[in-house]
């Protein structure tokens, strides 16, 4: 018999096929479906909450479907944009879209008007703007330009209820309401704003800081969205405000002897405020074999690679603290030269290459601490005390990662052919998390919470936890937006794919 399914003007999948396809994402996790809708417009998206709320299924939304942390997959309704709901609605005066338009697809049209959007995942070609606002994603030049959170002016969401939010407009009663009450809490209580506020700047989670940052209702529950992995509305138009395109000045690729090294050429040129610094290890540098980033220094520790786009004085300026830095080598890489489009390209294919050297040997290389954020001082003994650990828990390692910003993507491989593998990945990921609460930084960065971790965010958070609790209770009080991602989440070793 045909199951029972929502009546739209889109598309409703329930075929063992799409079923599958859409069990997994890029993340390490599986779970099954029970069907999967696309909405061809936000009254679409109404029906599918209703029919979800009547039938007690749970909805997870999907953009892209490039998410890391297994946020993007669930066992109810998957609510796909990319096919129908991806229209670039308005490119003057102000810009407004759809959830499933393309990144990549809406940097090209924004290009052509002389904008940018500079946090710009490496997974541009396929990632969307609904995804890319429910994780709050950053990209290298997040370093001097922030997450998309900063180009977010407003959203349009649906709630658990049924309710069309337009974060311009007046809220829903009951929604502004709760939202200036935690807001009044939140104010008065100093000890949780230091917490909220001293995480390391793309700490993931929600967006609690929102409640000090705006006044406004529909200001705060726009930036609560934000990064809210689909656990409290479905957003269906999303407004942005892109800035003029800033062309790079230079880039410089440093190879480093020492770990210390490259500490205090991170902490210097971080004083310049440069649009990108990312950190690249050798042991990286050794798997991925670029042109230009690999490892023909055997013993170095690692390399930076660091864009300017302020000026030319700037670009100088941070050429003499990296010669004075004494690397190994140093590259300066012009603008607009092949090199430089190559080095990004080498930078942006380090995840799949990655994966691809792991394959080859018959080894995983899981997404669980893939999502450090810590402050980027700490750089150099959080680095150290993660290579120590790997060592003595004899795991390879590579790290890398966006780390003018605290980024940085740990990926220990494991050979799944091991009995015990379970319990090796849930050791690494609880070793991590100690390692991480002693410097004050967190396992959930820049792609968010979800299975893989969010677990440790109510370990880090403590009694502050509570606020998130909060937060969801007011905008999904049954609980049918993508359970079990942020709250009451299974051991991360459950639904993860162990085969390669
Ligand atoms: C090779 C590779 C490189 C990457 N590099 C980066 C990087 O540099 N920076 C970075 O930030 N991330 C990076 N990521 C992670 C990922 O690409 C980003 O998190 C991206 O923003 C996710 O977008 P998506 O459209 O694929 O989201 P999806 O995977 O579809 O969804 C992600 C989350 O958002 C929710 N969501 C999707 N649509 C909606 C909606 N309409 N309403 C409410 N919630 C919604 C989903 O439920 C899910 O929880 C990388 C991933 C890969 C595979």
């Amino acid at each position: 018999m045909e199951p029972d399914k929502p009546t739209i003007e889109g598309m409703v999948h329930t075929d063992t096929a799409t079923r599958k396809k859409f069990s997994k994402d890029a993340s390490s996790y599986r779970i099954q479906p029970q069907m999967v809708a696309a909405p061809a417009n936000e009254n679409d998206v109404v029906r599918i909450l209703e029919f979800a709320r009547k039938s007690g299924t749970s909805i997870t939304c999907r953009s892209g479907g490039s998410g890391l942390s297994g946020a993007g997959i669930g066992p109810g309704i998957i609510v796909d944009f990319k096919p129908l709901m991806n229209r670039i609605k308005q490119l003057d005066p102000e810009i407004i879209a759809e959830p499933g338009v393309v990144l990549e697809d809406f940097l090209k049209q924004i290009h052509k008007k002389g904008l940018m959007l500079p946090a710009i995942p490496s997974s541009s070609s396929w990632c969307a703007l609904g995804g890319n606002i429910g994780t709050r994603a950053t990209g290298p030049r997040t370093a001097r330009y922030g997450t998309i959170d900063a180009f977010v002016t407003s959203l349009k969401f649906i709630t658990a209820r049924g309710d069309i939010v337009d974060t311009r407009k007046k809220l829903p009663d009951t929604l502004e309401k709760g939202l200036m009450r935690i807001r009044e809490k939140y104010l008065s209580d100093e000890k949780s704003r230091r917490l909220f506020e001293n995480r390391p700047p793309i700490a993931g989670g929600y967006n609690v800081p929102a409640f000090s940052r705006y006044k406004d209702p529909g200001e705060i529950a726009a930036h609560l969205m934000v990064g809210s992995i689909g656990t409290l509305g479905v957003i269906t138009e999303i407004r942005l405000s892109p800035i003029p395109i800033r062309m790079p000045q230079m880039t410089y690729a440093a190879f480093f002897p020492t770990l210390e090294k490259i500490g205090d050429a991170l902490n210097r040129i971080n004083e310049l405020h440069p649009a990108a610094v990312e950190y690249i290890d050798n042991n990286t540098l050794a798997r991925i074999q670029g042109k230009l980033l690999n490892n023909r220094h055997k013993d170095i520790a690692g390399a930076l690679l660091v864009e300017f786009d302020e000026s030319e004085e700037q670009a100088k300026k941070g050429e003499k603290i990296l010669v004075e830095s004494n690397p190994d080598e140093l590259i300066p890489v012009p603008v607009n030269s092949p090199e430089e489009t190559r080095i990004w390209e080498e930078r942006r294919l380090i995840l799949p290459r990655l994966r691809a050297f792991a394959r080859k040997k018959g080894w995983i290389v899981p997404s669980i601490i893939d999502d450090v954020a810590i402050h980027a001082k700490d750089f150099v003994p959080v680095v150290r005390d993660l290579n120590q650990l790997m060592r003595r828990l004899q795991h390879d390692i590579c790290i890398f990662g966006h780390i003018g910003f605290g980024s940085l993507h740990a990926r220990p491989m494991f050979d799944p052919r091991k009995k015990e593998i379970t319990d090796q990945i849930d050791t690494v990921s609880r070793q991590t998390f100690q390692i991480l609460h002693r410097y004050g930084g967190t396992l959930v960065g820049e792609h968010n919470s979800g299975r893989s971790r969010s677990i440790y965010l109510e370990m880090e958070l403590g009694d502050r936890f509570t606020y998130l609790r909060e937060i969801k209770d007011l905008f999904d009080p049954e609980d049918i937006l993508n359970p079990d991602t942020l709250f009451d989440t299974a051991p991360i070793t459950e639904n993860m794919n162990l085969d390669g």
